[in-house]
């Protein structure tokens, strides 16, 4: 089908098994017509190779442009000094909203029914890494020492992205998650701005409260009780991590960070070297990121078809790739997705 591609967005295939997946889901997106313009830059080791530098100015330059942006997982390099690719871009365009929703694909499983969004802040808490060594006796790094911060602005702001979040999307309740109890300064500042934003809301979104780790033991237990979750970066981090396996791992988890001015969308997982250039790869995480791409740019009537594609095709395991139990490769699973599109 050939549609107007209107709206520029940058493309980066990444690495490992990043350019397979990035292929398949250009394939399913140019099937139903999406609107994206690509620009295709790089990033990662395969921006190294080219240009000596993971993360080169013109792609910073294209996202600056675009202000939207599908990427492919990147291989860290390893030494060398260089920072993480990830961190640079979210401090970059101040993607502060890590957004990671969670729902049930595959049917019947322990976890059928699962429908959740996790919010996570994305540039502060103890993802600041300020760490240092203090010498104890002859050990020079006898002790080492990490600390973090939260701003009142970005608790706020982060908690308000979630209950926007709820309120676009018809969700009912908000959990603020937090460790209060014991970090009473650093998440007590997320928990007392959180409770100011949400009394905004009263009436239309419910709030409630929990500590991170009762959090994670519910999530195991009785994941259904959550509706969309709210917390600070490095408890994000973890629990979204728990979410994804509650629905069949990292190849189903879709990622986007969200900033005021540029989101840039992803699957959850890495470049998986290990099955890298084999046509084994699942590029259902990265299709589902996309699918989150043409939200953010109001095309839920194409994000539905994909998603309604993708349900069909998911009750043929046959159809599927090895990760989800199946004996398709990613070329094979793609084109059965291709045809149960409607
Ligand atoms: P990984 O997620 O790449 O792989 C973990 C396991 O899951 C592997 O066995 C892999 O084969 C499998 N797997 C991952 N994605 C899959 C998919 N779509 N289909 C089928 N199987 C899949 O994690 P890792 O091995 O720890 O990391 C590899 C590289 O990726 C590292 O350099 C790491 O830094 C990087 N990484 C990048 C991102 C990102 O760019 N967002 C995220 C995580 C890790």
């Amino acid at each position: 089908m050939s549609a107007e591609k209107t709206i520029p967005a940058t493309l980066i295939p990444g690495d490992g098994i990043g350019p397979e997946i990035m292929d398949a889901v250009t394939e399913i997106l140019d099937a139903v017509g999406a609107p994206f313009a690509w620009d295709k830059q790089l990033a990662g080791m395969a921006a190294v190779d080219a240009t000596g530098n993971p993360l080169p100015p013109q792609t910073i330059d294209s996202i600056r442009r675009t202000g939207l942006a599908l990427k492919s997982p990147l291989t860290t390099p390893v030494g060398g000094g260089f920072k993480s690719i990830n961190v640079t871009l979210r401090q970059e365009f101040g993607l502060y909203a890590n957004l990671r929703p969670t729902r049930t694909f595959v049917p019947g499983g322990r976890f059928d029914k699962i429908d959740l969004v996790l919010v996570r802040e994305n540039l502060e808490g103890y993802y600041a890494a300020m760490e240092s060594y203090i010498p104890v006796g002859d050990d020079p790094h006898g002790i080492a020492t990490g600390a973090g911060y939260n701003s009142r602005a970005e608790c706020n702001r982060i908690v308000r992205f979630a209950f926007e979040y709820a309120v676009k999307h018809g969700r009912k309740k908000v959990t603020l998650v937090h460790k209060a109890n014991i970090l009473k300064l650093l998440t007590g500042l997320f928990l007392e701005e959180g409770r100011k934003v949400a009394k905004e809301y009263e009436g239309r979104v419910e709030c409630n409260e929990r500590i991170v780790d009762a959090c994670a033991m519910q999530l195991v237990i009785d994941p259904w009780q959550y509706d969309v979750i709210v917390t600070t970066n490095l408890f994000g981090d973890i629990l979204s991590d728990l979410t994804a396996g509650l629905v069949g791992g990292l190849g189903m988890a879709p990622g986007a960070n969200i900033g005021e001015k540029a989101a840039v969308f992803e699957a959850v997982h890495g470049s998986a070297p290990d099955i890298a250039g084999k046509d084994l790869a699942n590029p259902l995480a990265l299709l589902l990121a996309a699918n989150m791409m043409l939200e953010h740019v109001g095309r839920d009537d194409l994000s539905t078809r994909i998603e309604s594609g993708i349900r069909s095709v998911i009750t043929k395991p046959e159809l599927l790739t090895r990760d989800l139990g199946g004996k398709s490769g990613t070329r094979e699973f793609t084109a059965a997705l291709k045809q149960h599109l409607v």
